[in-house]
């Protein structure tokens, strides 16, 4: 968070909880940050100790072994690991987008089965939508389920999987064949949750080596002739698009969030490296180039900050829209990228440096304008609504 501005969303509780989290990130996950980039994916203890902690899955009710929460805790800890770990750990799926999907869609029964253990870390969540030849176009998937006395057997593959290595939940959107019913809409979507552990017929692919974000666990998925009990559906037969498309604000304010405090950051670290860096015999500071692009840089900052905190507060209160969580999601990453650019530029070449924090930021960055729906999806869907 910018120092000289305060969030008026924030309480006590709330910073006390962020207090706890950033404590947490900096003692026992960035010291493992090599190791989780080196091997992809951010260790099975790690969950654990975040669940010991309260750090996973704050808005799920107590009934269900939560705390109870709501998602101002889920943003407070969404900042702070935004600030101390890069992009890396897939808490925001896990806890901001699965956690939602069983808690709105699921049935009493599957959140007494499966929330208890997600806010223990000891199941992992992920949601596969992603195929090799669907992304944008959710509802062109060609991964199918057919029913099969009281089992769905699934074929799919599911591609770009955020905790796809460690994942023990998959919920997986594909489309149901229906035999007895050839008049059924085909492209009608269904999410089924694959519980790994029990699942024949599912395997998983290397982790994917990508750009950046490298401690981020990001796989494909391979689902052929998988048996999953027909209790494992989420929601009605068909209903899958509607609720992936009500999950999406939330999912694209998550990203929002993350954008602007790694917007914030690159602007903190910038400041402090061009005030002691020293070119031509003064501080690179000192250069008017160098002053007015972080002039700019920071008003953007301030600006990205502002309207954020205006989206987390509507959509505590339920009524974030599409058309603004779009908005928040294509503009609030494509300032954090533009601004990035312009940090690392007065890095020089420390900037291009995997050492230095801000070239990191700048690799992990890039993304955030395609995932989540990209940024020329953001604007259609806006662009329907004006
Ligand atoms: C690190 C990472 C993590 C991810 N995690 C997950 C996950 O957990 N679960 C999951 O299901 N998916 C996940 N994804 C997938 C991600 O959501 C998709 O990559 C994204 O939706 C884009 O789909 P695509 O890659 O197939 O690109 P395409 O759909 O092929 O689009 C390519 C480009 O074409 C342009 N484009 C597409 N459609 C239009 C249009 N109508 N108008 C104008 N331009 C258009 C856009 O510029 C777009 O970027 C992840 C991806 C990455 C890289």
């Amino acid at each position: 968070m910018a120092t000289d501005y305060a969030s008026e969303w924030m309480t006590d509780e709330l910073q006390a909880l962020r207090d706890v989290a950033r404590r947490f990130f900096e003692r026992e996950a960035a010291p493992q940050m090599p190791k989780w980039s080196e091997q992809r994916f951010v260790d099975r203890e790690f969950w654990v100790k975040a669940g010991r902690l309260g750090l996973l899955c704050p808005t799920v009710p107590e009934e269900y072994g939560g705390p109870g929460g709501n998602i101002l805790h889920q943003v407070a800890i969404t900042e702070e690991q935004s600030h101390v770990l890069e992009k890396g750990w897939g808490n925001n799926v896990h806890s901001g987008v699965v956690t939602d999907y069983i808690l709105r869609y699921g049935s009493k029964e599957q959140c007494q089965r499966w929330l208890p253990s997600m806010v223990e870390g000891t199941l992992i969540g992920a949601i596969a939508m992603t195929e090799p030849g669907a992304g944008s176009d959710v509802r062109a998937i060609a991964g199918r389920a057919r029913r099969d006395g009281d089992e769905y057997v699934i074929d799919a593959t599911k591609t770009f999987i955020t905790n796809g290595q460690t994942a023990d939940l998959i919920i997986v959107a594909v489309k149901l064949e229906n035999p007895r019913d050839p008049a059924a809409d085909p492209r009608a979507i269904t999410l089924i949750a694959v519980e790994a552990d029990n699942a024949g017929g599912f395997a998983r692919g290397a982790p994917l080596r990508k750009i950046g974000q490298h401690a981020a666990d990001t796989s494909e998925l391979f689902f052929h002739g998988c048996r999953v009990p027909v209790g494992n559906r989420i929601g009605d037969e068909g209903s899958g698009f509607p609720a992936l498309m009500n999950q999406m604000p939330q999912e694209r304010l998550i990203l929002a969030v993350n954008a602007v405090v790694q917007t914030e950051k690159a602007v903190q670290l910038t400041l402090a490296y061009t005030k002691e860096r020293k070119v031509f015999g003064k501080p690179l500071f000192d250069q008017q180039n160098t002053r007015f692009v972080l002039a700019e840089c920071a008003t953007l900052a301030r600006a990205a900050r502002l309207f954020i905190d205006h989206c987390i507060v509507a959509h505590a209160q339920g009524r974030l829209d599409n058309k603004t969580a779009a908005m928040a999601k294509w503009w609030l990453t494509d300032v954090q990228c533009h601004v990035l650019d312009e940090c690392v530029q007065l890095f020089g070449g420390y900037g291009y440096m995997e050492e230095y924090p801000i070239a990191r930021m700048y690799a992990d960055s890039r993304v955030q304008k395609i995932y989540g729906g990209a940024n020329e999806i953001m604007k259609e869907i806006i662009a329907r609504a004006l």
